[in-house]
């Protein structure tokens, strides 16, 4: 824990932490780390996509190896545990073995952009991973006009050699540690979770139109009021989530015009935001959503039209995997249980090419991208348990060396 306060110190701002992709403060986090894991003889390297990687080696040359990570780079006035603490575990677990090799190499990977706070584009470190660090990519500009490809030059490293940082054949696994960001370990009493699912996504934009007249002049009956359409579209979305297991549905956003305190409103434009682990579920709520906002937006003489932004499908984590960290928890010595992520993470981007599975810790009071942020000593303790654990059982796994990766 001390370690991911002091990572939180090399920042972008002075009084909160900010570290973006491939800012000088990344530099300082990449040092820093490499200082930690040279008493372990495992020299770190950064790939051409800044992900800061350092192989663990295995008993024999030519082994195979397991992937443990998360990313470095955090969001403004951040925490200092969201990814930070997923790597400082995987750093951990080295010094843990003790010099011990297992019949596997572990390659430690600090990713270098998971969320998309310099771009607006997310998982850039994961993508080059998977081989999807694209010429489109590279051409994305941020808030200075400064490219991707630029960044990765101005930080000395050279965006020819990106294809070289994709994972190549010998990856079995990959395993990361992250907190929930959530309160739903923290209402149970429990400290850890194995991630079954990264919950697909759907982003649409709804627009109710009506028609703005007086407020003093115009009786009742005889409004067309697109916010108090959109109002009880709303409540019609929170009761149609609350009906369905695992279901989550959000207005975050609702903006009127003309918006003034004496004019109805005649426009109301609406943010939605819907997620299951399952895309069937997800898109049947979406189109009951659809549905119930043109029979509301009908009686009441209003029209409205939707606009899909993102459908982003879910992504199964790897049904062995779990199944060992679900083992690993038990010998831990706590309860087991299995979540769905709510939030997007590098696993779900691995997952295209390699076996992939989740590690969640208890995040106090649910508080994440905050300086708030906060984990139990006793859960970190315990994590790192779990991934020893974790580490002995597929070490002594056959079925774990017989899985042929996707790469
Ligand atoms: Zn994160």
């Amino acid at each position: 824990m001390g370690r991911c306060l002091r990572l939180a110190s090399f920042s972008e701002d002075s009084g909160s932490a900010r570290r973006t992709f491939l800012s000088a403060p990344m530099s300082e986090c990449h040092q820093e780390i490499a200082r930690w894991i040279r008493p372990l003889e495992v020299p770190a390297r950064i790939d051409a996509a800044g992900n800061l990687r350092a192989v663990y080696p295995a008993a024999q040359a030519h082994a195979p190896r397991l992937l443990i990570g998360s990313h470095l780079d955090t969001v403004p006035n951040a925490g200092a545990y969201d990814g930070v603490l997923g790597v400082v575990l995987a750093v951990a677990l080295l010094e843990e073995l003790r010099g011990r090799r297992l019949p596997f190499a572990i390659e430690v990977i600090g990713f270098s952009e998971e969320e998309g706070v310099r771009f607006g584009a997310p998982f850039i470190g994961s993508r080059a991973l998977v081989g999807r660090l694209d010429k489109e990519l590279l051409g994305v500009v941020d808030s200075q006009g400064v490219s991707v490809q630029k960044a990765i030059e101005e930080f000395g490293l050279n965006p020819k050699e990106i294809s070289r940082a994709a994972l190549k054949n010998d990856a079995l696994g990959y395993v990361e540690f992250h907190i929930e960001q959530g309160p739903v370990l923290e209402k149970l009493n429990l400290p850890l979770a194995a991630v079954e699912a990264i919950a697909g996504q759907s982003r649409l934009e709804f627009t109710f139109l009506g028609h703005a007249n007086h407020a003093g002049t115009t009786p009742m009956h005889l409004r067309h009021d697109a916010i108090a359409g959109a109002a009880e579209w709303i409540s019609a979305v929170e009761r149609g989530a609350q009906e369905v297991s695992g279901l989550v549905a959000t207005v975050g956003k609702i903006e009127a015009r003309p918006g003034a305190t004496n004019v109805i409103a005649g426009e109301a434009r609406l943010a939605l935001d819907v997620r299951h682990s399952s895309d069937e579920v997800r898109t049947r709520a979406v189109d009951n959503l659809i549905r119930q906002a043109r029979e509301i937006a009908a009686r009441r003489g209003l029209s409205v039209q939707e606009n899909t932004l993102l459908s982003q499908h879910a992504v199964a984590m790897d049904p062995f995997l779990v199944g060992e960290i679900e083992q690993a928890i038990i010998k831990t010595g706590c309860k087991p249980l299995r979540m769905v992520s709510g939030a997007g993470h590098d696993a779900m981007i691995i997952a295209e090419k390699v076996p992939s599975a989740m590690i969640f810790l208890r995040t106090p009071g649910g508080v994440s991208h905050d300086p708030a942020e906060s984990v139990l000593q006793d859960d970190v303790e315990k994590a790192i348990m779990c991934g020893l654990h974790l580490l002995d059982q597929l070490a002594s796994s056959p079925e774990f060396y017989k899985r042929t990766n996707r790469a």
